[in-house]
Order: C-alpha cells, then structure tokens, then sequence
C-alpha cells in the first residue's frame, strides 16, 4: 500500500535559505521598519531584495515595529524571509498620540485646511512623522543596537551589495548617511526653520562646527532651501539621535507642536538635525546601493558598480536638476562623485 512520504504531507513548504558563512567582524546593528499588518506582502517584498542583495551574507537582525501588536499572521509571513533574528514590537501609546500641549481642535482644523497638500489630511500620516522623527530609535527593540538602516515595505534593492554599510559607518566614523536628496513641499514646514532659528539662537553650543548649513540654506541661514535627505532610506547611528543634541532639538520642535498644526515629515527633521548638528563628515551618500522607492530611483551608472545592478541608471534622480544630492558632494568635496552640468538635461 502506497503511502505518502512525510515531506509532502504539508502543502506548503517552508524552506529557509542555506546557513550563510558570517563575516566574523559586523557591527553592532539591526533593520527597522515600521509597517502595518496590511503591508505584509510588500514587507516581504522589501526583505526578500534584501536578502538577496547583501544580508543572506551577514545576517543582521530585523526590528518591525507597529502601533498596533502584529497579527500571527504577519509574523509567520516574515520568519520565513531570513535566517536572522526577527523582533516584532509594538509601539509605547505614548509615543503615538498627541501630547498634552497640544490641542487636538487645532488640529482637526489644520488637517481640514491642509486636505489638498500630500497627506496633509492625514492624522495617523503625523504620529507616523513624528514617531520617526523623535522615537522609533529609543524603543526597547533598538536600544541594544549602534547603527540602524531603515527599511519600508515596496521599495527596491537593485544592486548587490557585497560590502558592509554598517562597518563602513563605524570604520569612517559615518553618523547619517542618505542614498537620494530632494527638496521638501513648503506648505508642510511653514514654521520649521523659523522654530530651528530660534533652536540654534537657543542652544549654539549643540550646533557643530563645519555643519552643512550651506546644504540647507541658499543664504547663510535666513531661510531654509527644503533641501533634505529621503529617509525612507537611511543608515544611521542611533547612539547620536539618542544623545543630548538631537534630543533638544526633537524636544524643541515637538514643543512647537508643528508635528501637527503643520506636517512636519521626520525627512526635512533629521536632515536638518543632520545638517546643523553633525559635522559635514560625518555625512555620507551611498551612490553605490541601488533603491527605488516611488517616484524615484539612486541606481549607479559608473560600468564597474552598474553591473552588480538591475535597475536603469539613466533614472537615477540624484543626476536630475531637482535633486540636491550634487549640491551636497560639491559642498562635501567628494571629488569625482560630482555628477557633471552634461548629465542635467
Ligand atoms: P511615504 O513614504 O511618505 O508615502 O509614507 P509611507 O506610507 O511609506 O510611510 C512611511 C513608513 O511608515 C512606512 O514604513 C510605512 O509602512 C509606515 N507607516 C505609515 N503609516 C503607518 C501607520 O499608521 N502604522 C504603521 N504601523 N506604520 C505606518
Ligand atoms: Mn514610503
């Protein structure tokens, strides 16, 4: 009599990838994404590039982080993307809910007001901001780690990635670094420079010396340029957003309350911290790891980088006029990575 052999008897299975071989020196690092139980499948998505791209080679731990406890479901979908160790954490109430200056009519007003600007209707769009902006870093699943990379559900990983970030950070003592620069939306910072101003006049001693303030500003520092850093990708340390600098300066802007009369986006707020805060070198592009996160493409076209690629390296918005990315390596002075007036056309 025939019987079914036992490996078949589950119609699904699992398979986890081969045990990889670990570098034997990695830094003291983790993944981040907040995600919702909905986003699941494009989690997966995000994970499984990389995966692929770099960390079945390391295998750094993931963080999902959520205001709401993840579903079994959710969780059971991860595990299967990665060797590595997986924390799923549910976000303190406090850190995702108004604080008590604030006044919620005030608001629901500016939410009404704000219904034609991206988001600008969006209550839970600002504990989002605002959680990323002052929070994510000090929750108890990231306190053990130095540096963390931001991940989202949907993006893209299109290159191989066959060095380590993190290390690269830690070895030329990195504490921000961004794969694409843009300028910010006016109407949702309205106040934010005017409230840095006040921060910088306030607490001088905070601001460091060889900042990038010429990043963020066309003159000297009377207005801002919207110049910012897209953190939905970033690897950064934590230790420095966790220290006394940054902490006033969240502190500072969350007392404002533009998080929510306003729609202060956690980008413009840690580029500016980023910019003000840290000196220049300290400040890192990584024209070589390849992202897409809608609308926009970094996708290397030097031949020795585009060939560990799968993405077009004529979108690559870094080299588009709009993008602030060659005003920073102009400023930083990484020569050769300027991208040259010929390619803007
Ligand atoms: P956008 O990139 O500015 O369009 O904003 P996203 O919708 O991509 O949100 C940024 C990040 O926050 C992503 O990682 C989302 O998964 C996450 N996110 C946004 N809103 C929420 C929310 O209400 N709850 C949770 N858990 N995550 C959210
Ligand atoms: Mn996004």
């Amino acid at each position: 009599k025939k019987t079914t052999p036992k490996h078949r008897k589950n119609t699904i299975l699992i398979q986890k990838p081969l045990p990889p071989k670990i570098p034997a020196r990695r830094a003291n690092a983790a993944f981040v994404m907040l995600v919702r139980n909905t986003d699941a499948l494009g989690a997966r998505m995000t994970i499984r590039q990389i995966e692929d791209r770099f960390n079945r080679n390391f295998q750094y731990p993931y963080v999902f982080l959520n205001d709401v406890p993840f579903t079994e479901e959710f969780k059971e979908l991860m595990r299967p993307m990665s060797r590595a160790n997986m924390t799923f954490g549910l976000v303190p109430t406090e850190h995702w809910s108004y604080p008590e200056w604030i006044s919620k009519t005030k608001a629901q007003e500016t939410r009404k007001a704000m219904k034609n600007i991206v988001y600008g209707w969006s209550e839970s769009y600002r504990h989002m901001c605002r959680y990323q902006s002052g929070f994510f870093f000090q929750h108890e699943a990231m306190l053990p780690f130095d540096y963390y990379w931001r991940i989202e559900p949907d993006v893209e990983y299109s290159c191989d990635m066959d060095f380590d970030p993190f290390l690269y950070m830690q070895d030329n003592n990195k504490k921000y670094a961004f794969t694409m620069s843009l300028p910010e939306y006016m109407e949702t910072i309205p106040t934010l420079w005017n409230v840095t101003r006040d921060f910088m006049e306030k607490y001088p001693h905070l601001v460091a010396e060889n900042n990038s303030l010429d990043f963020i500003s066309d003159d000297g520092g009377k207005t801002y340029n919207t110049c910012h850093f897209w953190s939905n990708f970033e690897i950064a340390d934590a230790r420095w957003m966790r220290g006394e600098a940054y902490q006033q300066y969240f502190n500072h802007l969350d007392q404002a309350g533009g998080f929510f009369y306003e729609r202060w986006g956690d980008a413009p707020v840690h580029s500016i911290a980023a910019a003000l805060l840290l000196p220049m070198d300290q400040l890192h592009f990584f024209k070589e790891i390849g992202y897409f996160h809608a609308p926009f493409y970094n996708c290397p076209a030097e031949p020795e980088l585009q060939i560990k690629c799968h993405c077009n390296p004529s979108r690559n918005v870094n080299r588009e006029r709009m993008s602030c990315t060659n005003r920073f390596l102009e400023l930083a002075g990484v020569k050769g990575m300027v991208y040259p007036e010929e390619v803007f056309d």
